[in-house]
């Protein structure tokens, strides 16, 4: 379960174990009550570690299911096409579904093995 924190207005520190139990009344000109809730899961998102021109890691938030920003890669669309499209494709021996089956085939014969040692 998924237990979140944030300060209410009157500066205390909240437990919730889902947002929607909260119990604060909507206040005239005050921001809404689940804006800390949100912004704290936003600042918990990953962040993009390209190196900047300074040297530095760029830090912004990463894409969601990517490892970087939009403006590093992270966009939809960007990076090479998957499989024969791809440029560096040769025989599909090293495609994402060709090293996942590898893959799973060891786990299933490491599986079958400690099934054998135990007869
Ligand atoms: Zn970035």
């Amino acid at each position: 379960m998924l237990i979140s924190t944030f300060m209410s207005g009157e500066g205390e520190t909240i437990f919730l174990a889902n947002p929607t139990d909260l119990p604060l009344p909507r206040v005239p000109g005050a921001p809404h009550p689940l804006t800390d809730f949100r912004l704290f899961h936003m600042r918990a998102a990953p962040r993009c570690l390209a190196k900047t021109r300074r040297g530095t890691e760029c830090q912004s938030p990463a894409i969601k299911g990517r490892k970087r920003c939009r403006v590093h890669g992270g966009a939809r669309g960007s990076g090479a096409p998957k499989g024969e499209r791809n440029g560096a494709y040769r025989t599909g021996e090293w495609t994402g579904e060709a090293v996942e089956l590898r893959h799973s085939v060891g786990v299933l014969i490491k599986a079958v093995r400690a099934v054998l040692d135990d007869i």
